[in-house]
């Protein structure tokens, strides 16, 4: 009967040999691929030991920048939760009381500064809104955690120069989040 189409393809029947039985052909077949890359260089990296280089235009974690004298710059004006896509930042403002000029640059400063880093897309817009230079995007890579909570990142984490040991409880922090994060 005449084919539609000219794809038609016969198919041997003939005996296979015992090698073809035992799969010998084929399994040669798969050590000479195995070999061949053996001696190509090698396309994965052993992070977090190694890491690749990464695009200049990269944006992973955020960071709240301080001026020379080593004030914060965030003056809460909200610029940047306006303009967040995914609202994902939190931003209670208070007022500078005397004796604080060293640490805010201006009257009021971000009290609260919390960034849902789980519904952040590393967008930038942020940092494109903030008139006061003080919220970046830099080339780090968010550490992965066992529990959601730990993906609210406060000013403890966010601002530039805090020490280690500084940082809050994350229990803590995630008693006066507003948003409904379980772990
Ligand atoms: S990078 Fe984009 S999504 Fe993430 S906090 Fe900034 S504005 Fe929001
Ligand atoms: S980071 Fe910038 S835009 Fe956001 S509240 Fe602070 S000053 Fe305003």
């Amino acid at each position: 009967m005449k084919s539609l189409t000219d794809r038609k393809k016969s198919v041997s029947k003939r005996e296979l040999t015992f090698a073809e039985k035992a799969y010998l052909p084929a399994v040669l077949k798969g050590m000479s691929i195995t070999l061949k890359h053996l001696f190509k260089k090698e396309a994965t990296v052993r992070y977090p030991e190694e890491t690749r280089e990464r695009a200049e235009v990269y944006r992973g974690m955020h960071v709240l920048k301080r001026d020379e004298e080593g004030r914060e710059n965030c003056t809460a004006c909200g610029l940047c939760a306006v303009a967040c896509p995914a609202e994902a930042i939190t931003i209670d403002a208070a007022e500078r009381q005397p004796g604080e000029e060293h640490l805010y640059r201006e009257e009021k400063y971000a009290s609260k500064y919390e960034i849902n880093m789980l519904r952040c897309i590393y967008c930038g817009l942020c940092e494109e809104a903030c008139p006061k230079d003080a919220v970046y995007l830099t080339d780090r890579i968010v550490p992965t955690e066992y529990s959601r909570g730990k993906f609210i990142y406060g000013k403890d984490i966010l601002v530039e120069g805090v020490k280690p040991e500084e940082r809050i409880d994350i229990s803590q922090r995630k008693k006066d989040y507003k948003m409904d994060v379980k772990d």
